[in-house]
């Protein structure tokens, strides 16, 4: 094996062309700093990339949810009780659940 450079993140020799250091540093990296640091990060960023859409999704959800809820509770004061069951229906309610 051909040593080809420096790693930038330990400082070691890497082989050939060495490894992508990103997200840690830019630059390349040895195979061990990759394993130990550059893909736990990316690893990292996946998961706070997913949260951070899930949080969105969720958000977006509950939004929705509240305002059919709000929607069922105005319909079922006004004794609306056409558009209180399409609410009703869309929140996924039991008719036995009654509030
Ligand atoms: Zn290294």
């Amino acid at each position: 094996m051909k040593i080809t450079g420096k790693c930038c993140i330990c400082g070691g020799k890497y082989v050939n062309y060495g490894k992508n250091s990103a997200p840690i540093k830019s630059g390349r990296c040895c195979a061990d700093c990759e394993t130990k640091f550059v893909i736990p990060a990316k690893i990292r960023e996946i998961c706070k990339a997913t949260l951070k859409r899930q949080r969105k999704i969720a958000e977006r959800e509950f939004d929705s949810m509240l305002d059919s809820m709000t929607k069922w509770l105005e319909a079922r004061k006004n004794a609306n009780e056409k558009t209180a069951k399409n609410c009703s229906d869309s929140l996924n309610l039991y008719d036995e659940i009654d509030f």
